[in-house]
């Protein structure tokens, strides 16, 4: 069955209606008409399956029959730091990251980063967030990731308030001759963490003092191995191993979209 995020608010009424682009993609592109059922998610990890009453291009209603609690979401949160790439990889990390599971993405301008404009970046947000909607619809994420406003490193860095104290902060670096992934893990209890926060840099990678700045923040420098990883594959590699050593790569016993 076909999933879409949708507003909390219109979930509140019967029957749910859906306009704009999901109208669009329910009736043009997927040509679902009345009787056809989806499943309709909250974004805080219900999901409702919805009957469709009408269909048109510009208006869509549904009549919710039943609703469950997803159980798909990783209870350690990463949020990626990336550096904005050129082209079109950076949306590339946007959706592979989501059906990983990251959690939150930032984008960052480095010292060697190829894009650097900052309003530029910002001119992507909206196809940005419809990719990360379509990546955690297709791979039944039960919440939306957040993809947060652009900055740049320096600003990156200072840890935000809401960073509690169980937040370990890492930054991958080709660099690092001592510590790996595995045992910054392995030093600390990973059951007692909540986030972790990965910062991955651009193409050209970080400078070293970018690096030494990381570190004065209580970033903690990472090898991923002998192997350099270009910067779009780094933070996804990163975040599939965090998720696998945490345990959330784990079967559901229930099948996705299953009550
Ligand atoms: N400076 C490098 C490449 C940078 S790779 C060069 O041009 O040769 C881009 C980013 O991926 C880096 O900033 C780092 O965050 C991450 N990265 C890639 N390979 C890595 C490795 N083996 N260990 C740790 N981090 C790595």
């Amino acid at each position: 069955m076909h999933r879409f995020f949708v507003a909390p608010e219109a979930l509140a009424q019967q029957p749910v209606v859906l306009t704009g682009d999901q109208a669009r993609q329910i009736h043009r592109v997927l040509r679902l008409r009345a009787g056809a059922r989806v499943i309709l998610l909250d974004g805080t990890g219900w999901a409702h399956e919805a009957l469709v009453l009408t269909s048109h291009a510009e208006r869509v209603t549904l009549e919710t029959t039943s609703r469950w609690r997803l159980a798909s979401e990783p209870r350690l949160h990463i949020t990626l730091f990336q550096a904005v790439l050129k082209g079109d990889r950076f949306s590339w990390v946007l959706q592979k990251g989501t059906e990983v599971g990251i959690s939150r993405f930032v984008p960052m301008v480095c010292e060697r980063n190829v894009v650097s404009d900052l309003a530029a970046v910002a001119a992507k947000r909206a196809r940005w967030e419809r990719i990360v909607r379509e990546a955690a619809e297709q791979s039944g994420r039960a919440r939306l990731p957040e993809l947060a406003p652009p900055r740049p490193f320096a600003a990156a860095l200072l840890a935000e308030p809401s960073t509690a104290d169980s937040t370990l902060r890492l930054i991958p670096w080709e660099g690092e001759r001592a510590r790996s992934l595995r045992g910054a893990l392995q030093s600390c209890n990973l059951a007692d963490v909540s986030g972790i926060e990965l910062f991955v840099g651009p193409e050209g990678g970080f400078s070293a003092e970018e690096v030494r700045q990381a570190e004065r923040q209580g970033v903690v420098p990472v090898s991923l191995g002998p192997r350099i990883l270009r910067a779009e594959t780094a933070g996804l590699v990163a975040a599939a191993l965090i998720l696998y050593e945490a345990g959330e790569m784990e079967p559901l016993s229930m099948p996705i979209g299953e009550r």
